[in-house]
């Protein structure tokens, strides 16, 4: 991280009204290997030929960002400090490189957080979504949660303005949801969710809306249990005081669910995700394990017939549109989001992240707060 102000390239050319860019900005620094993070002063960000500069409006938190911020084997495995880090995030377009092509200044944005390369074999495949060689914002590269980020121009999702801020930003994780869910046919189906985090919720009504029978949904914390009833799971099973694989059944006239949408990452709920599966049917598994999972792979998979699916990322942009359309269509996700908060209550807003007693976190960084 570089302490000193930068200009902004000469060839970043363009405002938005009287705007002119600052050297400085408050930032979110993951400043030392260490739990933590430290609200600074550092240089906005340089826009290369490709890139845009964004004034961030609002960047709400993932899981990841959790990661980070505790500074778990993982983030040690992955992060080098020091760098802003915030990879969910939209806001308006401030400054554009010499090289952009479609996206203006004044733009609405939000991000795909995946920088690939377009050049490996899967990218030259139109599967950018397992890049081998991505970079991820916020990961890699400086985050968003700052008062400005610059990203390459391909990673901007112009948004209609209709949107505000708090909806726009979770587009990148309802992306996650969107991909997921409709990685199975949902049609008339019988579709369990194992996880209510934010993108476990997110698929709740994603899947009613493609037409889903019922959806069973499968979460440990009441609060998410509460929020998922609040958008649309008629079933929801607390593994904690109820027998899943069997209440699961019941719900399905004893046949399993026809679909499973593995949000947890937990390696119990993985096994009974399996047992609680029709013959023949499809599990999409997005949750990650913290390590090796055990399965039964003769009972739960050969025999049965199903159809297993990773699901890493978003298509792009394929999931982008799919997105954009069931938010055209109505779809209302405010429930989800629990809470607001400016960038300087980052302390807090992390609490309510690592609580469970919380939807989606959203922050605020060009907003004072009181
Ligand atoms: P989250 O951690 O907020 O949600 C996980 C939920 O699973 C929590 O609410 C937790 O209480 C619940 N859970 C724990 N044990 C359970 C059990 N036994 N049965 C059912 N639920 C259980 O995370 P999130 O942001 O909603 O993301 C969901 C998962 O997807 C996480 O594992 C995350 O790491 C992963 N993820 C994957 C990708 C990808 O590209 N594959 C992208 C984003 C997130
Ligand atoms: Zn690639």
């Amino acid at each position: 991280m570089q302490e000193t102000a930068v200009e902004i390239p000469a060839h970043a050319t363009g405002s938005v009204g009287d705007w002119v860019a600052p050297a400085t900005m408050q930032a979110l620094v993951k400043s030392r290997a260490a739990p933590g993070a430290e609200l600074r002063e550092v240089a906005v960000p340089e826009v290369g030929a490709q890139d845009v500069l964004i004034r961030v409006l609002a960047a709400s938190i993932c899981g990841t960002d959790l990661h980070i911020y505790l500074w778990d084997p993982w983030a040690q495995g992955r992060f080098h400090p020091p760098m802003v880090f915030g990879h969910e995030f939209c806001g308006e377009v401030v400054a554009a490189g010499e090289d952009v092509k479609h996206v203006r200044v004044g733009d609405y944005v939000a991000a795909e957080s995946h920088v690939v390369c377009n050049a490996c074999y899967e990218c030259r495949h139109g599967l950018q979504h397992i890049c081998r060689s991505v970079e991820i914002i916020g990961v890699d590269r400086p985050g968003a949660f700052a008062e400005f980020v610059a990203i390459p121009e391909q990673n901007a999702w112009v948004t209609d303005r209709r949107f505000p801020p708090e909806i726009a930003t979770i587009q990148e994780p309802m992306g996650n949801a969107v991909h997921t869910a409709l990685s199975a046919p949902l049609a008339g189906s019988t579709v369990t969710v194992f996880g209510a985090g934010p993108i476990g919720l997110f698929a709740v009504p994603i899947a009613r809306a493609s037409g889903a029978r019922k959806v069973i949904v499968v979460e440990p914390s009441t609060y998410r249990l509460d929020l998922a009833r609040r958008v649309g799971a008629e079933v929801a099973i607390d593994p904690a005081s109820q027998p899943v694989v069997e209440t699961i059944l019941a719900e399905t006239g004893g046949e399993g669910t026809d679909v499973v949408l593995e949000m947890s990452g937990n390696a119990r709920a993985i096994g009974q995700a399996l047992r609680a599966l029709r013959h023949g049917g499809y599990v999409s598994l997005l949750g990650i394990p913290s390590g090796a999972v055990e399965v039964d792979l003769a009972d739960g998979v050969i025999f049965k017939g199903a159809t297993v699916q990773g699901i890493a990322g978003r298509r792009m942009f394929e999931t982008w549109y799919q997105t954009r359309g069931f938010l055209e269509m109505g779809m209302d996700l405010r429930p989800i989001i629990t809470h607001r908060l400016p960038l300087r209550d980052f302390a807090r807003a992390f609490e309510l992240v690592s609580s469970a007693q919380s939807g989606k976190v959203v922050l605020f960084p060009n907003d004072p707060g009181e």
